[in-house]
């Protein structure tokens, strides 16, 4: 492999599309002539304003965001929104949460502290192996939104068809598929994700937010730079943004655009993860831990059934060059994570290191 770079199947950070980094290798000592790295660049710069403004741009034609839908880039990662999402749209003072995993169950914990918090389904009865039938559930009235995790990082389960709201705003997280299929954003009322998963460096949120939802009237006590107001009047620049990341993103949206698109990045990864799963489901000594109907593109835990065996195989892909397979502490096992920038090739040369591990055990 060019630059001898390991295939890397962390759950994130996670691997970046090798063509970006170039890029960003190329521009790191004078980006285009400006004579600085843009880490040294005022936000207020003009070149730096251009990259946000095409990260934006180009981020909003790749997902067809609507225009009454603002885009907002914001710190504090993934687990920031667990607590801005209640600030900010719990008007009533109630939410409704779907319980499919460690993720939305962090959700939960952080909602309760704001308001009411209903669990309307979970997937705990079956340790998180599959997407609860969300199509007919009760959902009071004056419910201010309906949350789930659309995809379950951990426990390795995806949303293929949105729960029927009745009506109420739907809010997703989507930190670990964000980008790996088309979305219809015109469903949901907010739509965020870290984007150390899929998209770039940890450290910052993807948020698209409808227009409508925006509000000045929050508890006077909620700091400003937890209002989506804050962000969306000031354009992500209220305070110093995370330009590095805002850098590093804008071009991997160009990247996604340049080989067509989220269609052709939703192939890609049906295709690798395909790779995948028919080993599992062909496998006498592996096992996939979700439901198949369930299952993630991007995260994919397995199990021997034995933990001891379970910590032999993790070590001996490790010694093979195959970085962070080993599952999640919470559920142990072992995690294959093959995000957008995963090449197909990591995925069959993963599989093909399984077939032989199986045969000699
Ligand atoms: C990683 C992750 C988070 C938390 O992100 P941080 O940036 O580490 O706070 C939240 N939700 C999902 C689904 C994730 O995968």
């Amino acid at each position: 492999m060019k630059y001898n770079r390991s295939f890397n199947f962390s759950a994130g950070p996670a691997m970046m599309p090798e063509p970006v980094l170039e890029e960003i290798r190329d521009e790191m000592m004078n980006y285009r002539g400006t004579g600085m790295c843009v880490m040294e660049m005022s936000h207020r710069d003009k070149a730096f304003m251009q990259i946000a403004e095409e990260a934006e741009a180009d981020l909003r034609k790749l997902m067809g965001i609507p225009d009454n839908y603002k885009v907002l880039f914001v710190q504090g990662g993934g687990t920031v929104q667990f607590a801005m999402v209640p600030i900010n749209l719990m008007k009533n003072g109630k939410a409704c949460y779907v319980e499919t995993g460690v993720w939305s169950k962090k959700a939960i914990a952080e909602a309760k502290k704001y308001g009411e918090v209903q669990v309307i389904a979970s997937s705990a009865d079956k340790g998180f192996s599959y997407i609860p039938d969300c199509s007919d559930l009760d959902i009071p009235e004056d419910c201010d939104y309906v949350y789930i995790c659309e995809n379950e990082t951990i426990n390795g389960t995806t949303w293929n068809k949105l729960p029927n709201t009745k009506g109420h705003v739907l809010v997703a997280d989507q930190s670990s598929m964000f980008l790996s299929r088309p979305c219809d954003v015109s469903k949901y009322g907010l739509i965020w994700a870290g984007v150390q998963k899929n998209v770039g460096p940890a450290g910052m949120a993807v948020v698209i937010i409808r227009e409508d939802l925006l509000r000045d009237d929050l508890d006077p006590k909620a700091p400003v730079y937890m209002s989506y107001k804050t962000h969306a009047d000031n354009d992500s620049m209220y305070n110093t943004p995370n330009c590095w990341a805002i850098y590093c993103c804008g071009k991997v949206f160009k990247y996604l655009l340049s080989i067509g698109g989220l269609e052709a990045m939703e192939q890609r990864n049906i295709a690798k993860a395909k790779v995948i799963y028919d080993f599992l489901d062909s496998s006498k000594l592996f096992k996939g831990s979700v439901e198949p109907a369930d299952r993630s593109l991007m995260n994919i835990p397995f199990v021997t059934g034995d933990k001891d065996l379970d910590a032999e195989v993790v070590a001996a892909t490790k010694a093979a060059g195959f970085d962070n397979l080993k599952g999640h502490r919470s559920v142990g096992g072992l995690r294959a994570s093959v995000y957008n920038a995963m090449p197909i090739e990591g995925a069959e040369a993963l599989v093909e290191f399984l077939k032989a591990f199986e045969a000699s055990h």
